[in-house]
């Protein structure tokens, strides 16, 4: 029997009368029915939130923590149950979820739990106008948190912790690919004893349900993570209504390898930052220049590595790539190979489909794809894969590499490998992205902001710039 999914809807689970299928990429089957939730849905999953929000943001910071800190308990609870749903619903190895997305999504809450404990505001006295200034941090409202499917359970608790945290209610739509993970979450919600409306769950596809959010007049702010095109038609829809909108959007990360390096060191976290959840990371690095004398070298090594990458069955934890999230995915992941091979560019290794046999024999699966011999304006080097394929190409000088680097509209990420700490600086400073790795890939300390330049997003995430998203600062003046 297929389970069928329910909304969670002021703290009750709540059938819909449509729902869409949800496919296993590991076997192509479809594992969960969901919910296909429209404008009514929406309406009453924000009618509760926005009664809830009432009490919620007048609950004590401390109580509003303890919260935050059962939910984290629960998940710890249940990890093995979360890490299989997450490989279930996304293709991933059970391994990596295990490992890091449900962790993470635990520090998410037990961050922001903590946080709230340790905020002061701070007076000043204007001497001469005889008055005290300060300023009050109060939550906001219905907070709407759209998220998508590559890391689900990482991505939506990074919206939900902090919006909790500040005192604000929200309705989740998470991707319509990765429902099975936020049922699981709304589970433990519902078991922490969570009040009602706090935080609701209701799954559909983006023009449904994601669109009735977002122009939902009861839902002063929208927080979404998802693909550049989407990002932009959100924009739109909710300009009318000046909602306060978070964006974190599409990539195409440059890594950038100097003569200086230890190739020892970088190629394995090169390797792992170009493949790793089978490239289907917004911070994934997608085109490799690499300095001409050392490039041969580097294209041999990592060729190499990239042969040796096991792909295969997610629960098979000897496997580091599990599948693509879906076969249209895959679809235009492998035309991405064709067309640069069309173009005249070398597929190293990798480049289509791999047929697995018994239960995988459906399933989505790609080995890591090198492209070499590649124009910088083909699409495999212009346009975001989000799958493991990636393109290294030779350069020459600094500028030059900083230039080709800043060519695209993306500047979500980059990574820099040198030995020198005058280029560190230099090259780091001048890269129109928002978080620039140098020796290392995805080293995140939630302390600090995190977000994307150019059409890779607006706003930051973070310690400060969560809980200020997720408030309004007043600033309150009193004559003496
Ligand atoms: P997507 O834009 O297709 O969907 C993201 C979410 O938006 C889903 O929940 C979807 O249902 C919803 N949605 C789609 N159309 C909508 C609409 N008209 N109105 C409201 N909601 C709508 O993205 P995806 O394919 O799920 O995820 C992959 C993309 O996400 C990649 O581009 C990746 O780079 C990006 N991403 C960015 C970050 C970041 O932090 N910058 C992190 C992860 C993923």
């Amino acid at each position: 029997m297929i389970e069928v999914l329910q909304n969670y809807i002021d703290g009750q689970f709540v059938s819909c009368s449509n729902h869409i299928d949800s496919y296993n990429p590991a076997t192509g089957e479809v594992h969960v029915k969901v919910p296909d939730s429209g404008q009514d849905e929406v309406d009453k999953a924000v009618k509760s939130a926005k009664e809830a929000f009432v009490k919620w943001s007048r609950t004590p910071a401390k109580e509003r923590a303890k919260y935050l800190h059962k939910i984290a308990d629960a998940i710890e609870t249940r990890l093995e149950e979360f890490a299989v749903a997450e490989s279930r619903d996304q293709g991933k190895p059970v391994w990596l979820a295990r490992s890091v997305d449900i962790p993470r999504a635990c520090l998410n809450f037990r961050f922001f739990a903590t946080a709230i404990l340790h905020q002061i505001n701070m007076s000043t006295v204007l001497e001469e106008a005889a008055a005290t200034n300060y300023t009050h941090q109060a939550p906001i409202g219905v907070a709407g948190l759209i998220s998508p499917w590559n890391l689900p359970l990482y991505l939506l608790t990074f919206k939900i912790a902090p919006a909790l945290a500040a005192g604000d209610t929200v309705v989740c739509k998470p991707s319509e690919m990765t429902s099975l993970t936020a049922h699981l979450l709304a589970g433990v919600m519902n078991d922490v004893g969570l009040p009602k409306g706090v935080c609701n769950m209701v799954y559909g596809v983006g023009p449904h349900a994601g669109e009735a959010l977002v122009t939902h007049p009861d839902v002063p702010l929208i927080s979404f993570t998802g693909g550049t095109v989407t990002g932009a038609h959100i924009s739109a829809k909710a300009a009318p209504f000046c909602k306060r909108l978070s964006l974190e959007l599409g990539g195409k990360n440059a890594g950038i390898v100097f003569e200086d390096v230890d190739l020892d060191k970088c190629i394995p976290t090169m390797i792992r930052s170009s493949f790793a959840n089978q490239g289907e990371i917004c911070l994934t690095t997608s085109r490799i220049y690499v300095h001409r004398s050392i490039y041969d070298d580097y294209v041999k090594r990592f060729v190499e590595a990239a042969k040796n990458l096991t792909v295969g069955d997610p629960s098979d934890s000897n496997n580091k790539m599990g599948a693509l999230v879906s076969k249209e995915h895959l679809a235009k992941v492998t035309g991405y190979v064709e067309k640069a091979e069309k173009e005249g560019a070398t597929i190293c290794c990798g480049k289509e489909p791999l047929s697995l046999p018994d239960r995988n024999k459906n399933g989505y699966f790609m080995r890591p794809t090198v492209i070499t011999n590649i124009k910088d304006d083909s699409p495999a080097m212009t346009e975001e894969i989000f799958g493991p394929v990636v393109c290294i190409t030779p350069f020459d000088s600094e500028d030059e590499v900083i230039c080709r680097a800043n060519s695209l509209p993306y500047g979500l990420a980059a990574c820099v490998w040198t030995e020198s700490s005058g280029r560190t600086h230099r090259v780091s400073q001048q890269l129109d992205v928002g978080t620039v790795w140098v020796n290392c890939w995805m080293v995140r300390d939630l302390n600090v902001p995190f977000g994307g330049a150019k059409k890779s997003g607006i706003g930051r995430e973070g310690l400060h710039d969560s809980l200020n998203f997720y408030t309004e600062v007043k600033t309150i003046c009193i004559k003496h």
